[in-house]
């Protein structure tokens, strides 16, 4: 990767970003998710990895409520996710999501999907929402895409539109479900790219990705899942060199 190294990453800070004590989750009878511990500090970069239907996916969503949670507790910029629904969308207001399949609206313009939620949600009046817009077009380099439409641009230049998408609400916590997996391998740079230069700005990442380069370059910790568990986690320097736990050997063998 073109760009910096781990030690151009600003430092994080001892304010709590997400505190998950205790959480588990079931899909109807199955577990999937089994005593999750985790705290995320401030400007940390998190990434997870581990194999398919290992419940990442599950575990990222219940921190927006995308997903519920049954038992523990969730703590988003101290607010406890409970039923409350105001309480839902304060913490939706406040993270940032990215998914593998970009999820834009196909009838709507790249500027449209962009401004949508800051007019709807946020009450921004319409031409300052277009021009928060056009500030994090620019900022992932697409400002020239802003009249077309997400089936008009490439599999990059979408994932990058909801990356600009998301910072447009100007989210505390930004969380990214595999935003690479989707792609042509000529355009992982671009949408890797993006995200380190967030990084670099401080902003706070649960990311799921296999993009190890990624996870060396920008990670403060890597954690690995298996069966509904964090199995290991640790920072990227000892997590690949010294890795624990004979599931997480077997697993790096396979990616690396
Ligand atoms: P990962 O992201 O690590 O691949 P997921 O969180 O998507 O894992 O899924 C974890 C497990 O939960 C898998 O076995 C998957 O089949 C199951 N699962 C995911 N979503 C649902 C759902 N809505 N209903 C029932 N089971 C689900
Ligand atoms: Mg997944």
């Amino acid at each position: 990767m073109a760009s910096p190294s781990v030690a151009k990453m600003p430092t994080t800070t001892n304010e709590v970003a997400v505190s998950i004590t205790g959480m588990h989750k079931w899909y109807g009878e199955f577990h999937v998710l089994k005593d999750i511990n985790l705290t995320v500090h401030r400007g940390e970069r998190i990434v997870i990895c581990g194999p398919s239907g290992s419940g990442k996916s599950t575990m990222i969503r219940c921190i927006n409520r995308l997903e519920e949670h049954q038992q523990g507790k969730i703590v988003v910029d101290g607010i406890e996710l409970t039923n409350d629904l105001k309480k839902i969308d304060e913490i939706r207001r406040e993270v940032g999501m990215v998914f593998q399949h970009f999820n834009l609206f196909p009838h709507l313009t790249i500027l449209e999907n962009c401004t949508l939620a800051p007019i709807w949600v946020k009450k921004m009046p319409k031409k300052d929402a277009e021009e928060v817009a056009m500030h994090y077009l620019k900022r992932v380099r697409i400002p020239e895409q802003a009249m077309k439409y997400p089936g008009q641009l490439s599999g990059g230049q979408q994932q990058r539109v909801a990356i600009a998408r998301a910072l447009c609400m100007s989210p505390k916590i930004m969380l990214f479900d595999e935003p690479t997996s989707a792609l042509d391998p000529e355009m992982v740079k671009e949408v890797l790219d993006t995200m380190v230069g967030l990084a670099e700005e401080g902003m706070t990442m649960l990311c799921v990705t296999h993009e190890m380069g990624f996870a060396r370059q920008v990670a403060n910790r890597v954690i690995f899942m298996d069966y509904g568990q964090i199995i290991e986690m640790n920072e990227p320097a000892a997590f690949f060199s010294n890795p624990q736990h004979e599931r997480t050997k077997l697993f790096l063998s396979q990616i690396l």
